[in-house]
């Protein structure tokens, strides 16, 4: 059965590209996917799976009973865009000014519904339980994940599994780790309040750029000075704003950048530690600031005997040419919150586009489509080593 059910995945590889193309051509920001929240449904509706919509926001969970006994496994796939302008030449160019999916996320979801049509055929014959999680909102916290599991999406699940798209792996390359894979994020902002004034009676001012700038480079310093050299960290500036005059002295410095971080230790000694460096750049000038800070999606921690599933068990995938333990990666992913609450794992799908070297989150991003059947091969593979590692085929 599994090997059909493959099969059938391959042979519907030309129906996901389609799927995938008309999402990437009309993508929708964060928290607004409507519609891609109903072509979802829709696809649910066509084929006779039960779903439910309007689930943390516009969250669709369509569950699969399989005839036989066995596990409930759930396959989650988010569905947002981001605020980037596509600049690809191609004919499935986003058609929406200042929005695409330049992270893959149509491809998730693509790959997902591929999923759930082929295992359909099967039904009578699959141990346990398939939930299909399409999620919202991934790329801006307080992101969609929350919300589906406080509005019940994990309820009588056992494990949940997750893939990523990754630009950064050949296609037929799978990766995870069997611990922290993905960082936590958060983000910080910080307004310098200091005076204006003219730029040549700096005595009478309290320069917020000067302020701006030694702050951040003092910044640079929590990672390299403050922490463990052992425990890993980012303390990213990503943008500063100031002055509007080339002879007029700034009376303020907008400043805001991202954390990342793995432990909760060392997110407690970077807030500490900024908020005593903007504190201490501002004393000398008696300027004022003020400081948010943000904290975001939690790490992803992948449980080990579900990780090792996948290490161990994708390579019997046609396609996969081997899974790779690697190092974990700085980016962040509200997959954390599912499993803060259920065994299981996240991985990379290899997916890097030949000739095509443009990273996640860039105006010419474009992934390999071929990776979209083994990505949702490997899913299935995934729901099925969990069967069988509780007993169940
Ligand atoms: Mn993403």
């Amino acid at each position: 059965m599994w090997n059909e059910i493959f099969e059938k995945i391959e042979s519907s590889y030309q129906e996901m590209v389609d799927t995938r193309r008309y999402l990437h051509q009309h993508p929708e920001l964060s928290f607004q996917e409507k519609h891609t929240s109903q072509f979802i449904a829709q696809q649910y509706e066509e084929w006779g799976i039960p779903y439910e919509t309007n689930i943390g926001g516009y969250g669709v969970v369509a569950t699969l009973n399989g005839g036989k006994d066995g596990k409930t496994v759930a396959l989650r796939a988010d569905f947002d865009a981001l605020p980037i302008q596509d600049e690809k030449d191609v004919p499935y160019k986003s058609t929406v000014p200042g929005v695409m999916h330049a992270c893959g996320h149509d491809g998730h979801t693509a790959s997902l519904l591929g999923v759930a049509k082929a295992l359909l055929p099967y039904q009578e014959d699959l141990p346990g339980t398939v939930v299909f999680l399409h999620q919202p909102a991934e790329e801006y916290a307080p992101g969609g994940a929350k919300p589906m599991i406080d509005d019940g999406a994990l309820k009588g699940v056992d494990a949940v599994f997750g893939t990523h798209l990754w630009a950064d792996a050949p296609v037929g390359v799978i990766q995870t780790t069997k611990g922290p894979f993905m960082a936590g994020a958060d983000r910080f902002e910080i307004t310098i309040k200091g005076k204006g004034g003219h730029g040549a009676l700096p005595h009478q001012t309290k320069d917020a750029i000067v302020i701006g700038s030694q702050l951040v480079t003092q910044l640079q310093q929590i990672v390299s000075r403050r922490l463990d050299p052992l425990s890993t960290a980012v303390v990213t500036v990503g943008t500063f704003e100031a002055g509007q005059a080339f002879n007029v002295i700034a009376d303020q410095a907008r400043i805001s950048g991202t954390v990342r971080m793995f432990d909760e230790d060392v997110q407690t000694k970077i807030i500490k530690t900024i908020e005593n460096m903007v504190k201490s750049a501002c004393l000398p000038y008696e300027a004022d600031y003020e400081l948010n800070y943000l904290k975001g999606y939690p790490p992803v921690m992948n449980h080990r005997k579900e990780a090792e599933l996948i290490l161990d068990g994708f390579t019997e995938v046609s396609g996969i040419e081997r899974t790779e333990e690697i190092l974990p990666v700085m980016g962040g992913e509200d997959f954390a919150y599912y499993l803060q609450h259920k065994p299981g794992a996240f991985y990379f799908t290899g997916a890097q586009k030949e000739g095509h070297v443009y990273p996640h989150h860039h105006p010419m991003f474009d992934f390999d489509e071929r990776a979209l059947p083994l990505s949702a091969k490997t899913l299935v593979q995934a729901y099925r080593l969990y069967q069988q590692e509780n007993g169940y085929t």
